[in-house]
């Protein structure tokens, strides 16, 4: 299918970081923003080798579709980050931005993994007013992930990986440091055996299985090195420290660093409500084996208890990963819905 006119646009958040849009016009139910996860970029909405992408769906429903490549783009200069920085520069930024070009008063969002733990840091802490409604998909603020997953986190791979001197993961090839990468991509091929690509083997040793191979068409399969890349280790860090607490909070810098920034031992923590008052759907793969269906489970309870529980939904989406919720050959009638019913119910 076709997409309507594309514009793309160049712009800096507050710390001078490049971010960009891509915006396709598909109608005047007013603009979404579309945020993507940590080591891909925006073209996983927009993906030539589906039917129907989520741009084109988004926009065949009538929509303003902005895609947002923010700081963990991989099609954007590798840097190192943690989620707070993106919190507080990116999405406020972008959305300023988005409001600006369509002189709407408010948009809606619908963020990803990553995306949509660091949009909620942004949301949480107030940052994100003119947002009327969002649609989130995997993880919000509370984290849980499969036992080998933790294994990885409360074993400080990250820290390991540091030491080593690698300041990013990369699940395509590395020409930079191309001993490691080939120890690497030997190690994962032993134990992960669903197909004989190593790109896609990488993938789910450094981020867990994102998808389940049945609901990704071959060619989508064979491209993945168009959509998957590097990823940085502080933000990297960030999520492991995330996942040892259970639930977003702000980068760990150590008791001298935390006492300085944050004038407390720990991190503070993310966990108000109060700024979460707006209609928000979660929605997980019922197989998601990189964050447990639990994880917005959580979320969702949480709000339901603290704000007016009428505000918020749930889907589960019975035998989908995590990122085939988006990239699935047929994710255009098992999942998309879910996010559309949402922005459909928010009308500007
Ligand atoms: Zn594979």
């Amino acid at each position: 299918m076709s997409l309507p006119v594309t514009e793309t646009y160049k712009f800096n958040a507050p710390d001078g970081v490049e971010n960009r849009l891509t915006r396709y016009r598909g109608g005047a139910k007013g603009p979404v923003m579309v945020a993507h996860g940590a080591a891909v970029w925006s073209g996983m909405f927009s993906l030539p080798t589906i039917q129907e992408n989520f741009t084109s769906y988004l926009a065949k429903s009538g929509y303003d579709v902005w895609l947002l490549d923010w700081r963990a783009s991989i099609k954007l200069p590798l840097r190192q980050f943690t989620l707070d920085e993106a919190a507080e520069n990116d999405f406020p930024a972008a959305i300023r931005f988005i409001k600006e070009q369509t002189r709407a008063d408010s948009i809606q969002a619908v963020v990803h993994c990553a995306g949509a733990s660091a949009f909620f840091m942004t949301l949480a802490s107030g940052l994100a007013r003119d947002v009327r409604c969002v649609s989130c998909s995997q993880i919000a603020l509370h984290y849980k992930v499969p036992p080998a997953m933790e294994t990885k986190c409360l074993l400080h791979l990250d820290a390991v990986l540091k030491s080593a001197g690698l300041d990013y993961l990369s699940s395509t090839d590395n020409p930079e440091h191309p001993h490691f990468q080939s120890l690497f991509t030997d190690f994962v091929n032993l134990v992960h055996h669903e197909c004989t690509s190593p790109v896609c083997h990488r993938i789910t040793f450094l981020f867990g299985h994102l998808y389940r191979h049945d609901k990704l068409n071959a060619a989508t399969h064979d491209r993945l090195s168009e959509q998957f890349g590097k990823c940085n280790i502080t933000a990297f860090r960030h999520l492991a420290q995330i996942i040892r607490n259970g639930s977003a909070l702000k980068y760990d810098y150590g008791r001298d660093g935390n006492l300085k920034l944050y004038g407390s031992e720990n991190p503070p923590s993310y966990l108000n409500p109060e700024h979460l008052r707006i209609p928000i759907t979660f929605v997980s793969g019922e197989l998601n084996r990189t964050y447990l269906p639990k994880s917005t489970e959580k979320t969702f309870d949480w709000l339901r208890t603290a704000n007016d529980p009428k505000l918020y939904k749930r889907h589960v989406v019975p035998e989908y990963g995590h990122i085939d919720n988006f990239m699935g050959y047929r994710a255009n009638t098992d999942s998309y819905p879910l996010f559309l019913e949402q922005l459909e119910a928010c009308p500007a």
